[in-house]
């Protein structure tokens, strides 16, 4: 199918990113939320980030003005009748996306895509709320989205080849790199593989096998990543990590390989979720 306009529902982090990538590769972008607000934070957002790709010659100053042209911003959600694929990246929290999922079914036009850039929810059981389940996929961006090169792809129980083929084809107009989850089991991928090895490095620290600091800098350094496993839950945010970790438990039959660390469990309990509260794993000084 030839998608020249793009949908975009939630227009936080994620949402104004995606929108951001894809009014640059070219695409009429619709980006929708509830709130006013958010919606022109997410344009403030979007005008910075992309003055600084101007500003390191990533873009030209015209192609910035021309993607800021291309973006039209709304608080009503039938201005995406219009779209051919419509990506939703609203707040994570199972029945809000089954109301949005059941919404755009009434919206979108006959035939578009409706695609999820949820981090942990079935899409089989997202497609299910809608009247298309082979025109419905995940589309799972990594955050920042101007700066990942990855967009995971997941297959649906009923997704289409060709839903897949034209999903696959649009992120790699937006730059993207490609994978493919061809089952839609739960963390999908990369927090399939992630959060396990993030959990297990909490429990290091909880059995006492190492301080903090010498966890990450033994991944860092022993294992060649960028930044340490503790050092990267907090920037994700250890309710997240947590929150995935129960996916992962709950959406595998119990099996305890997925049991979350108690001491995970601890820290969220005691509202240290990392960088955005100013203490994870690490202090951030006082927030
Ligand atoms: P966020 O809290 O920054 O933004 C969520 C937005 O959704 C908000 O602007 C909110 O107003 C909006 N929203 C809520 N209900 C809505 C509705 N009914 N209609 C339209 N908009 C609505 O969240 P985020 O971090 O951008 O995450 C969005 C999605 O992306 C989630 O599914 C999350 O799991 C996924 N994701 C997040 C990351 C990450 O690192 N933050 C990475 C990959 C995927």
């Amino acid at each position: 199918m030839d998608i020249t306009r793009f949908g975009v529902v939630g227009s936080g982090q994620m949402g104004n990113g995606i929108a951001h990538v894809a009014a640059v590769a070219g695409f009429d972008v619709t980006l929708q939320d509830i709130s006013a607000a958010q919606l022109e934070r997410a344009r403030k957002t979007i005008e910075g980030n992309l003055a600084r790709q101007v500003k390191k010659e990533r873009i030209s100053s015209a192609d910035a003005d021309a993607a800021l042209a291309r973006l039209t911003f709304t608080e009503d959600s039938k201005a995406l009748s219009e779209c051919q694929l419509i990506v939703e990246a609203a707040t994570e929290n199972v029945d809000l996306k089954f109301r949005i999922f059941e919404g755009l079914t009434q919206v979108a036009s006959p035939g578009a895509i409706l695609a999820s850039n949820t981090s942990s929810i079935s899409i089989t059981a997202i497609a299910a709320h809608t009247d298309r389940p082979e025109d419905v996929i995940g589309m799972h961006f990594m955050n920042p989205v101007p700066v990942m090169k990855l967009v995971e792809i997941i297959r649906g129980l009923a997704t289409s080849d060709a839903t897949y083929a034209t999903v696959n084809a649009v992120a790699e107009k937006m730059g993207k790199t490609t994978v493919l989850a061809q089952k839609d089991m739960p963390g999908f991928i990369v927090n399939r593989v992630l959060m396990p090895y993030i959990n297990e490095a909490v429990y290091a620290l909880y059995e006492g096998i190492a301080s903090v600091e010498d966890i990450d800098v033994a991944m860092k350094l022993g294992t060649n990543v960028p930044m340490g496993p503790l050092t990267l839950a907090d920037f994700i945010g250890l309710d997240t990590c947590l929150a995935i970790m129960h996916v992962l438990h709950d959406g595998m039959g119990g099996d305890s390989k997925y049991r979350p660390c108690p001491l995970l469990t601890k820290y969220v309990e005691a509202g240290w979720l990392g960088r955005k509260t100013g203490r994870g794993f690490y202090n951030y000084g006082d927030k």
